[in-house]
């Protein structure tokens, strides 16, 4: 492609792009296709001439863009947000263009020096101490998965990355309402699922430290070596909040790395009047949270803190002979602080956000979440044929529809289940769903960038509405 139809589609683009977020909420928030339609219009084999780009473009447009769920439409309420902004779109297009594999110092100087600095920004805006210290890593998955593979090396002084295997059984623990992300890096770190113990929650979803204190005597009883705990600031179901600062107690005697995985709502902790959810983390070992999640910040970018960095760099550290530069004593390669050695410049974007919106600004648009959550939660509250299944947590509730005289549990299961598909059929919203005390439960969170009032008021009308079809 020559310049000036780079210029030429670019400027294209760019129209495109304004026009679309400002007119997403007019899209349906879920497409209406099935499993291979879109399959179907994709020719099978690949063009051996090169196409134009208008050609390219139009079938985005026609073929694409009618199969794509609308995960920035203002009623965007499933699962948890993967928010973006203008701000960091527009660091995105910088980074496309720039193109830089950022795995060392050497190959891109400013942007694991901004990585440095806007982590550190991040730090102080969650209200971390400064002995944490920050990377970007690509998803809370990975960075979970880390931490696991970091405790395992620190406490077998780094002999299974020596030797492979581990003489002694390896355990970890997290609650029962973990993400299965935790399961996952069990796995992968060589633990096994099995030795994965769920701990119980009490009534509000927080795991029991009495309980894990127990599971930790009886695993250190039969000889097994208990090398990490995950807790959750923030459960994907429905936010229950780990005690961190007891559980820190019972890790720090037994000398366990500590995780704490807030993924989605540790953006939440930008608010003071919030950071009481994550009592203790400064007693953590490790903490990861989100922005690409409920901080504006286009997916990926998730934030990985550790106050050990020797113990992570001692881990993943990798000193092949063509990949040493003259500064490696006194630079930071993040290449040597996770999986990948490949890394986007994923910091551009993230100091995009912080300086265009500003602190307050962040403060007040997640501010604006929860309040608008609560609001919702008292319409429900109300309703006379709603029943509120949990209080609103931040920017995330769960209720049903329970009509009077309806009480038969499967009766009410179905009831939402169908409530649930007719409103996603509908496009006007889209939420999912989870279960509390076994009831089938419509789980509903606040969190795109541009949701109002009125877009909550219309997602509450287009609910009571399916529900009386
Ligand atoms: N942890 C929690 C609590 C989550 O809710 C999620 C995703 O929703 C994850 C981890 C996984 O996040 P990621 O997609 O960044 O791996």
């Amino acid at each position: 492609m020559k310049s000036d139809d780079f210029r030429k589609h670019a400027h294209e683009f760019v129209d495109w792009m304004a026009d679309y977020l400002d007119r997403v909420e007019d899209l349906p928030v879920r497409p209406q296709v099935e499993p291979g339609d879109i399959l179907t219009r994709l020719p099978l084999e690949p063009p051996v001439e090169g196409e134009s780009m208008d050609r390219i473009f139009q079938d985005f447009q026609s073929v694409i863009l009618p199969g794509m769920t609308h995960w920035q439409h203002p009623n965007f309420h499933a699962y948890f947000p993967a928010n973006s902004s203008r701000p960091s779109i527009l660091a995105e297009m910088l980074t496309a263009t720039l193109a830089a594999q950022c795995m060392s110092w050497e190959t891109s100087p400013a942007a694991t020096e901004l990585e440095a600095r806007a982590l550190d920004w991040l730090r102080q805006m969650i209200g971390l101490p400064p002995d944490f210290t920050g990377s970007i890593q690509d998803t809370a998955s990975t960075a979970t998965l880390v931490a696991m593979v970091t405790a395992r090396e620190r406490a077998t002084n780094y002999a299974v990355n020596d030797g492979g295997g581990s003489k002694v059984a390896m355990t970890a623990y997290c609650s029962v309402d973990a993400h299965s992300s935790v399961e996952k890096a069990a796995k992968i770190a060589g633990i096994g699922s099995s030795n994965l113990r769920r701990i119980p929650t009490d009534g509000s979803n927080a795991m029991v430290p009495r309980e894990l204190a127990a599971a930790i005597a009886t695993d250190i009883g039969a000889g097994r070596r208990p090398i990490c705990v995950v807790a959750t600031t923030g459960t994907t179901s429905v936010s229950g909040f780990d005690p961190i600062h007891d559980i820190a107690h019972i890790t720090q005697k037994h000398d366990i790395w500590l995780h704490v995985d807030a993924a989605w709502a540790g953006s939440a902790l930008i608010l003071p009047e919030q950071r009481h959810l994550a009592t203790g983390v400064d007693l953590a070992d490790s903490f990861v949270f989100n922005p690409h999640k409920w901080l504006f910040t286009n997916f990926d970018c998730t934030a990985f803190y550790v106050r050990d960095v020797d113990a992570l760099l001692n881990t993943f550290q990798m000193r092949p002979e063509y990949l040493r530069t003259r500064q490696d004593s006194h630079v930071t390669n993040y290449r040597d602080w996770g999986i990948q050695l490949g890394r986007r410049f994923r910091a551009l974007k993230l100091w995009f956000v912080i300086r265009s919106y500003g602190v307050r600004g962040l403060q007040d648009k997640i501010r604006s979440h929860i309040q608008l959550a609560q609001s919702l939660a008292a319409e429900v509250e109300t309703a006379a044929d709603f029943e509120l299944l949990t209080e609103p947590i931040l920017g995330l509730l769960c209720f049903r529809y329970h009509p009077a005289g309806v009480d038969d549990r499967a009766k009410l299961d179905k009831l939402n289940e169908d409530l649930l598909h007719r409103l996603n059929d509908s496009g006007k919203v889209y939420v999912t769903h989870t279960r509390v005390r076994d009831a089938y439960a419509i789980r509903f969170v606040v969190g795109q960038t541009e949701t109002t009032e009125r877009h909550v008021r219309a997602a509450w009308t287009a609910i009571q509405q399916a529900a009386t079809a």
